[in-house]
């Protein structure tokens, strides 16, 4: 135990059916799992394990697995749920994005974003790379939900409700990311939105800042047919992903959605070790395509999933996308044996770790890893009979069964009730907001 002070245990959790998604994704049956003093996994195995913790989670022989990385998300953006639909991205864009610019201010995402952390802590959910305006409210958010949010700087050409010119913005990014980052990096990000909005001299601007001060960058790339002629026609005939490539910005990048890939973009891909964030449910509702993510797959890309925004997704559920995900690509396959359970299971944790760099803390259950975890229930008619635990996860499992939750070996949500955030004031908040948010949009 890496604390001396105190040999006290955290939680001892017991009965449990250990999903581990480690190396080898191995699955412990009547397994213990021990969180220690500093919120790291101290031990775990099957049967009893000595422990002293005071709070003991009997999970009755059900699923205990890491908590879910939802690794492409907009959180504040539930405050816009419901008044996107129907519609192209294009269009979608064109209502939201001048609404937001009328009523969002520090205050506004706060209560968008305390929202979208009870909404995915309460659906197992411990960790989430968003992209949104105002992103001191995220990190505000995550520092008193305890739920673990990545974010940075917002670029797009527009002013944006900060808000600030393109020049302002580089400034108030270059103090972002001077300010010292927490153990989970959470100033390291840039998020530039898109190669559409974005010219190529901005894309240069901001590999060269995301160089100077190595931090990650988190772009939108080929989700839609109109997006990949608005980049042609923009940007010479090239796709998002070569405009990536060439003004540096694919390196190690976190590219949302990837749907529309020449094979020549996946090899660029590959090559620059970025990750691809599938987010079918939002590609499904906007009618985006089918994402290439076999073809990744065999390429050795790393493919996470992600819920997209509230708007776009339009709930932060990231169990759906873990089984549209599953279904799509077996459809589209004409081959159900493709992209098996275990591949789902990964995409929606480690896989999600791996994109944000945290693999060596996170997104898995083994020992010396900081417990994120999930305990599902082991009364639901659901879930009943698991005899393998990834396809009841791949095919079965809804927010409904997800119990407990632990981030960072502390309990957030223990029997459905989210303890870290007041979950009818932050219900209240976003609804006092409703009628500001319907005249935002009417008004266009
Ligand atoms: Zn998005």
């Amino acid at each position: 135990m890496s604390n001396n002070s105190s040999n006290q245990d955290r939680i001892a959790v017991i009965n449990a059916q250990i999903v581990t998604v480690d190396e080898s994704g191995s699955v412990i049956d009547n397994g213990s799992l021990i969180v220690g003093a500093n919120g790291a996994i101290r031990a775990i195995s099957s049967g009893e394990i000595n422990h002293n913790a005071n709070e003991i989670i009997d999970a009755r022989g059900a699923i205990v697995m890491p908590g879910l990385i939802n690794t492409h998300t907009h959180l504040g953006m539930t405050l816009f749920r419901g008044l996107g639909d129907d519609m192209s991205l294009e269009d979608f864009l064109s209502r939201l994005m001048p609404a937001e610019v009328k009523v969002l201010n520090y205050n506004a995402v706060h209560a968008g974003t305390q929202l979208a952390a009870l909404e995915s802590l309460l659906g197992g959910i411990t960790t989430a790379l968003d992209m949104y305006y105002l992103p001191d409210a995220a990190l505000d958010v995550a520092k008193s939900s305890s739920m673990r949010i990545q974010t940075g700087p917002n670029f797009l050409e527009s002013d944006g409700p900060e808000p600030l010119a393109y020049n302002d913005r580089l400034s108030w990014a270059v103090k972002w990311l001077e300010s010292p980052r927490d153990q989970t990096g959470s100033t390291g990000w840039i998020a530039p939105h898109s190669t559409y909005l974005l010219g190529e001299d901005h894309l240069r601007t901001l590999a060269a800042l995301a160089s100077k001060y190595e931090a990650r960058v988190h772009v939108h790339a080929a989700e839609t047919v109109g997006e990949m002629q608005l980049v042609a026609n923009r940007h010479g005939g090239r796709t998002p992903i070569q405009v990536l490539a060439d003004t540096n910005l694919l390196h190690r990048s976190v590219l949302a959605h990837g749907v529309h890939l020449s094979d020549a973009d996946i090899s660029l891909i590959a090559n620059n070790s970025a990750t691809v964030v599938h987010c079918p449910a939002s590609n499904f509702k906007l009618a985006s395509g089918i994402a290439r993510i076999l073809d990744l797959q065999r390429a050795g890309v790393n493919i996470a999933l992600g819920t997209d925004g509230p708007a776009s997704g339009n709930d932060i559920d990231l169990w759906i996308a873990i089984r549209l995900a599953g279904y799509m690509q077996k459809t589209a396959a004409k081959n159900p044996a493709v992209l098996p359970a275990l591949d789902l299971v990964r995409m929606a944790t480690i896989n999600g770790a791996r994109a944000l760099q945290l693999d060596h803390m996170i997104g898995s259950l083994e020992v010396g890893k900081q417990a994120d975890l999930i305990v599902l229930d082991a009364d639901s008619p659901s879930l009943t009979p698991t005899f393998d635990p990834h396809t009841t996860i791949a095919t079965c499992v809804t927010r409904a069964d997800v119990l407990h939750v632990v981030v960072d070996g502390k309990l957030v949500v223990k029997d459905r009730k989210c303890l870290t955030i007041n979950h009818q004031a932050a219900i209240t908040a976003v609804k006092a907001l409703g009628k500001q948010v319907l005249a935002s949009v009417n008004n266009n």
